[in-house]
């Protein structure tokens, strides 16, 4: 199973992948997550993506094709996989049609999240992320029991530097300019399945694995 997971931000992409690897078993890769351990062990990656990330950018194409590449070789996406945040504008995709080919592989979906942009900011700016196992909670929607501590591990929580407002609105501009025109990249070879993100946890993953049917 391959499948690419294209939400706008803060749509639910990560909590539904770290489901569909669950139910699937396949390998889970988020450049976004690729990128925050970049900038966290400060390697040249690190480097190049920090700002952009900040800023609420995309980080050059020619630099997300290259990890995304180096990626996809590895064993563990022999059992297939799910991107999660990848491709994010049509030279993207385009770079990923041509690794697929090259490793004889074809997806079976292309997966939308859709959520309108008010849903979406409070997402975002409610986000919390365990330092130590990465457990994602938000505090109206997945509170964890006891306020900034873990539920899993006991971690301390954060929250991402991108997710204030300010840059969540950045994101959905480049979001609507260079993500959206992959919409029709992707209806246009019949790929496209487009999934209500506004529901539960449970009723979206549900919806998305009938579109994988
Ligand atoms: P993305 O990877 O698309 O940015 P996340 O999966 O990290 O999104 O989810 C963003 C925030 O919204 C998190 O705080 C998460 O707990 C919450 N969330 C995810 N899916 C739902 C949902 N279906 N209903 C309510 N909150 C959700
Ligand atoms: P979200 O889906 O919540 O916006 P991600 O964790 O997927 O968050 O991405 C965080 C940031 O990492 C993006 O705003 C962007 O700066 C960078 N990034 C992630 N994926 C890509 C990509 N495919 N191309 C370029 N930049 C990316
Ligand atoms: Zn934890």
């Amino acid at each position: 199973m391959h499948i690419l997971l294209m939400g706008p931000p803060g749509a639910g992409k990560g909590t539904q992948a770290e489901r569909l690897v669950k139910e699937f078993g396949i390998a889970h890769i988020s450049t976004g997550d690729m990128f925050r351990a970049a900038v966290k062990e400060g390697t040249e990656l690190g480097k190049k993506a920090q700002a952009c990330m900040q800023a609420g950018q995309l980080v050059p194409d020619d630099v997300t094709i290259g990890i995304v590449r180096e990626r996809l070789s590895k064993d563990d996406c022999k059992k297939g996989f799910i991107l999660d945040g990848f491709p994010r504008t049509v030279e993207q995709a385009e770079a990923l049609d041509n690794i697929l080919r090259e490793l004889h592989l074809s997806l079976k979906a292309a997966v939308n999240i859709d959520v309108p942009e008010e849903l979406l900011i409070e997402r975002a700016v409610g986000r919390r992320i365990c330092k130590k196992c990465g457990s994602t909670y938000n505090i109206k929607f997945k509170k964890p029991v006891h306020e900034g501590i873990c539920d899993v591990c006991g971690g301390e929580l954060y929250q991402r530097a991108d997710d204030s407002e300010a840059t969540m609105k950045n994101r959905l501009a480049v979001f609507h300019k260079q993500t959206e025109p992959l919409i029709a990249y992707y209806q246009n070879n019949g790929l496209y399945k487009k999934i209500d993100g506004t529901k539960s946890v449970d009723a979206v993953f549900d919806e998305i694995k009938a579109a994988l049917q």
